[in-house]
C-alpha cells in the first residue's frame, strides 16, 4: 500500500516565481502565507497557503492527527490538485470524505484570509481542458490481477514466490478494499494455535457452522475447500509475517476459532499493512489508479487480454489468465437496488472501489452469479458517518435499546436477525450503550469517541436525558441487564454470550445505530480450483476468481471471520490454478 506515514505533509511547492516579480492588471491576493483549520474526522486539519499576488504558490496541509483514516493520502492528493487548479474547490480522496471536505473549507478559509474571491478562483480555474487524449499503451505479462484488496495481494504474493510474470492493478490510489474494513479476525480450524491453546475443533466442524450460518444456501464443496485449507492459510500467514495467534468467539462458531492478531488492531488493516510490506520486500509494485474495464478473450473464448484505464494511459494488457479480486458491490447503490429494491436508500459500510466492477466483465463473457441477491446487512452502523461499531463491542458487554429505553433482541445473534430486530423499532434505529470499562478494554472505541459519535455522561439517568429516552427506564434496562450479567441468564432474550461485564463503570456511553449495507454474499460462480464458471457450467479458460467478487461460500448469511478466510484461502487457490494453467 502506497505509504500513509506522510501525515505530516510539507509540501511546499514553491514555483521559481517570487511574489514580488509577478505582475497582474487585477490582483487575486495580497501575497503572503495564511492559514486555515477546519475539523476532519478524528482531528483539526491545517491547510497553509502562500500567495503572491495573482497566484497560489504553495500548499501545505497537516493531517497528522488523521492516522486512521485516508486523510494523510487526501492530504497530499489534494495539495496537489490546489496548486494545479489554483482553486480550493479540488476532488477529494474517494473514501476519505470527511477529510478532503475540511481540507477544502481549511485552504478556503486560508484564501480568504488572503483576500481571495473564491467565485473568481473557481471560474479561472487552471486544471481543465488541460489534459489531452490518454495515449494507449500495450503491457505483455502473464498473468493480470484485478484489484489489490485481501484477495488479491494474497494471490500477487503468491504469484511472485513462485517466479510468474504479472501485474498486479487497482482502480483506487491505495491498496486494501473492504479488506482494511475487517475488524474481527479469520476463522480457521485445526490450527497449530487452536492446538497450542487447548481447542479442539475440526475441519468439519468449521464447515457445518459455515453451513448453518448461511442458512445452508452455501456451495457445500466450496466450504469444505475452506475449512480443509484454512489450518495452511494460517500457516502461509505465519510465514510471511502476517500472524494471527489471538483467537476467541466469534457469532455462529461452535467453538473459539476465529484467529486475530497478537496486539488487538484490526485484521483487515493489519493484513493489508502486511500484504503490502511483503509485495514491497517481493520487489512488486502496484499498478494505482488504473481501473480494468474489460477482459478480453480470443476465438476460442480463452482469456487473452484486460483493458484498463490508469491516469495517463488506456492500457491493453495482453496476457494468458486474470484472476479477478476486484471485491463486491457493496458501493454500488445502483447495482445493489437493482438486485434487492427494498435496500434503497440505505447506508454502505463498504471502501468506495467495492462497486461490482468484475462481476459486471465476467458476466460479459457469459459467467454466472450464484446468490447475488444475497446481500448482508451490519446491524451497528453510525448513520451519519458509515462508521461500522465493531462487534466486539456487544461482544464484549454492550447492550442495544431502543428509543423507548428498553432492549428488543439477544445482541449477538446474527448479523441479519439484529438488524431485522432493529428495523422493527420506531424510527428503524437503536442505542448501544456501554461503559468506561468496556472503553478502557477495547482499542476501537478510542476512534469512535475521536470521530465524535459517541453521547456520554456520568451516570446512565444523565445518559437517557440528552438521548431522549426516559432516565427511569433506561436506568431499569441497564440495572436489569447487571443483574443477568451477575446470575449469567438473560431471562429476557436468552443471550448466553458477551456476558463478562456489567455495565457499572462511569463515565456511560451511547452511539446511535441501524443498519448498513456490509458484504455482498453472492457474485460470480466459481469451482473449487477458482474458475469462473459460465452460465452452461463450463469453466472459462483463463478466468479465475476469488474474495468477495465471488458466490457460493457464505450463502445466505456470513460468518464474522470468513471473509478474511475465503480471501486468503481462494486468494491462494486462484494463484495456484493459474500457475498450473499458464504453465
Ligand atoms: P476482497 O476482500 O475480495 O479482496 P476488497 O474489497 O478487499 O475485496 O478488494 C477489492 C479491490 O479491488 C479494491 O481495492 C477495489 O478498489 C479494487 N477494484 C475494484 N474494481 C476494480 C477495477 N475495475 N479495476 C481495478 N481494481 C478494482
Amino acid at each position: 500500500m502506497r505509504k500513509l506515514i506522510c501525515l505530516l505533509l510539507s509540501l511546499m511547492m514553491l514555483f521559481g516565481v517570487s511574489a514580488m516579480a509577478e505582475t497582474a492588471a487585477e490582483d487575486l491576493f495580497t501575497p503572503g502565507t495564511y492559514t486555515g483549520e477546519a475539523q476532519g474526522i478524528f482531528s483539526p486539519i491545517t491547510v497553509q497557503i502562500t500567495v503572491s499576488a495573482n497566484k497560489i504558490l504553495g500548499v501545505s496541509i497537516n493531517a497528522k492527527g488523521e492516522t486512521e483514516s485516508l486523510g494523510g493520502l487526501a492530504a497530499e492528493k489534494m495539495s496537489e490538485a490546489i496548486l494545479k487548479a489554483q482553486t480550493p474547490n479540488v476532488d477529494g480522496l474517494s473514501g476519505a470524505t470527511v477529510s478532503s471536505d475540511a481540507i477544502r473549507e481549511a485552504a478556503k478559509s486560508a484564501l480568504l484570509q488572503a483576500g481571495a474571491d473564491l467565485d473568481k478562483l473557481d471560474a479561472n480555474r487552471k486544471d481543465t481542458g488541460a489534459a489531452g487524449e490518454k495515449q494507449e499503451k500495450e503491457i505483455e505479462t502473464d498473468v493480470v490481477v484485478i484489484g489489490a484488496g485481501g484477495a488479491g495481494m494474497t494471490a500477487a504474493i503468491m504469484l511472485n514466490q513462485a517466479g510468474a510474470d504479472f501485474v498486479i492493478i487497482e482502480k483506487m490510489p491505495y491498496a486494501g478494499g473492504n479488506t482494511t474494513k475487517a475488524t474481527g479476525g479469520m476463522n480457521a480450524a485445526e490450527t497449530h494455535y487452536q492446538k497450542e491453546q487447548g481447542i479442539e475443533d475440526s475441519t468439519a466442524l468449521f464447515a457445518a457452522d459455515t453451513m448453518k450460518g448461511g442458512h445452508a444456501l452455501n456451495d457445500p464443496e466450496l466450504v469444505a475447500v475452506m475449512a480443509n485449507q484454512s489450518a495452511d492459510a494460517i500457516d502461509w500467514l505465519d510465514t510471511i509475517g502476517a500472524e494471527l495467534p489471538k483467537i476467541s468467539f466469534s457469532g455462529g462458531a461452535s467453538v473459539n476459532r476465529i484467529h486475530a492478531p497478537e496486539d488487538g488492531s484490526g485484521v483487515g488493516a493489519f493484513l493489508v499493512e502486511r500484504f503490502s510490506a511483503k509485495l514491497d520486500e517481493l520487489g512488486v509494485g502496484i499498478m494505482y489508479d488504473t481501473t480494468a474495464t474489460e477482459l478480453l478473450t480470443d476465438d476460442e473464448g480463452r482469456i487473452c487480454g484486460v483493458k484498463a484505464e490508469g491516469e495517463e494511459y488506456l492500457y491493453t494488457f495482453r496476457c494468458k489468465a486474470v484472476i479477478l479480486a476486484t471485491g463486491g458491490f457493496g458501493a454500488n447503490e445502483a447495482m445493489y437496488t437493482q438486485y434487492r429494491p427494498d435496500l434503497k436508500g440505505t447506508v454502505t459500510t463498504n471502501a468506495p472501489g467495492a462497486t461490482g466492477d468484475g462481476i459486471v466483465m465476467a458476466q460479459a463473457l457469459g459467467a454466472d452469479l450464484v446468490d447475488i441477491e444475497q446481500i448482508q446487512l451490519h446491524p451497528t452502523v453510525e448513520q451519519t458517518t458509515s462508521i461500522l461499531i465493531t462487534e466486539s463491542v456487544r461482544g464484549d458487554g454492550a447492550i442495544l435499546v431502543n428509543q423507548s429505553g428498553v432492549r428488543f433482541t439477544n445482541e449477538l445473534l446474527t448479523r441479519d436477525a439484529v438488524s431485522a430486530a432493529e428495523l422493527e423499532q420506531e424510527g428503524q434505529y437503536a442505542w448501544i450503550i456501554f461503559d468506561q470499562n468496556l472503553r478502557d478494554h477495547l482499542k476501537a472505541v478510542e476512534k469512535y469517541v475521536k470521530s465524535g459519535i459517541t453521547v456520554q455522561a456520568d451516570t446512565v439517568e444523565g445518559l437517557a436525558e440528552l438521548l431522549g429516552i426516559d432516565p427511569e427506564v433506561l436506568a431499569k434496562t441497564v440495572n436489569d441487564w447487571n443483574g443477568y450479567v451477575k446470575d449469567q441468564r438473560d431471562p429476557d432474550f436468552g443471550r448466553t454470550t458477551g456476558m463478562n461485564a456489567d455495565l457499572t463503570t462511569a463515565p456511560y456511553y451511547a452511539i446511535k445505530i441501524a443498519p448498513g449495507i456490509h458484504h455482498t454474499m453472492g457474485g460470480v460462480k466459481i469451482d473449487t480450483a477458482a474458475q469462473v464458471i459460465n452460465t452452461e457450467g463450463k469453466p472459462i479458460p483463463g478466468l479465475y476468481a476469488a474474495g468477495e467478487v465471488c458466490g457460493g461460500v457464505h450463502g445466505g448469511n456470513r460468518l464474522g471471520g470468513n471473509a478474511v478466510a475465503d480471501i486468503v484461502i481462494f486468494g491462494r487457490i486462484a494463484a495456484q490454478s493459474v500457475l498450473d494453467y499458464i504453465k
